[in-house]
């Protein structure tokens, strides 16, 4: 089905779908859709794999520059960058890596950059019970790089703060200074 989506486009661009180079694209591009909104099809749980361990570490948990991969909702552009998960645990920790899978997952599905941010966040939350959860996200966006206003280093920066990231400036002060 998406490969016959994938087929009109190209002869709507003004291809020839018979050209060699372009005899497989369709089923290669719709490969290539399909993982790359792979994230409709997990789920937290799965994700998160029960990788919680108890902890009577307070101190905030850092992971930086955590690279992503995503689709803008409105032109199905690329936005590629970084987030950086911070939280404060109450009682429990979760595996390092699970924060990596967590981003990729809502990374994985066509987004804004704003509601993906909040989402990561807030899974982070719901799943460890944190005290607070901080997440910044900077990307760049290729909707704005490649057509519009043709804006190359314009980056956008997106922030999230729950819990104590929100009610104690000092902990969000932490985090942020963590980030320079
Ligand atoms: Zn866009």
């Amino acid at each position: 089905m998406m490969e016959k989506a994938y087929a009109t486009i190209i002869e709507q661009v003004g291809e020839d779908l018979n050209r060699e180079g372009l005899l497989d694209t369709p089923a290669r591009a719709a490969k290539a859709m399909a993982y790359l909104t792979r994230g409709y099809h997990q789920n937290l749980e799965e994700v998160v794999n029960n990788a919680l361990f108890p902890s009577d570490n307070s101190e905030m948990v850092l992971v930086k520059d955590i690279e992503l991969y995503s689709l803008c909702e409105h032109h199905l552009l690329p936005f590629i960058g970084k987030a950086h998960v911070a939280y404060i645990p109450d009682g429990k920790v979760i595996g390092l890596s699970k924060i990596a899978r967590i981003v990729d997952m809502y990374a994985r599905r066509l987004q804004i950059q704003e509601n993906m941010t909040k989402e990561i966040a807030e899974a982070i939350m719901s799943m460890t019970g944190a005290k607070g959860v901080g997440v910044v996200i900077e990307a760049k966006h290729m909707c704005m790089m490649m057509r519009g206003v043709e804006k190359q280093n314009g980056s956008m920066k997106t922030s999230m703060m729950l819990g104590t990231f929100r009610s104690k400036p000092e902990t969000r002060a932490e985090f942020l200074s963590l980030l320079c």
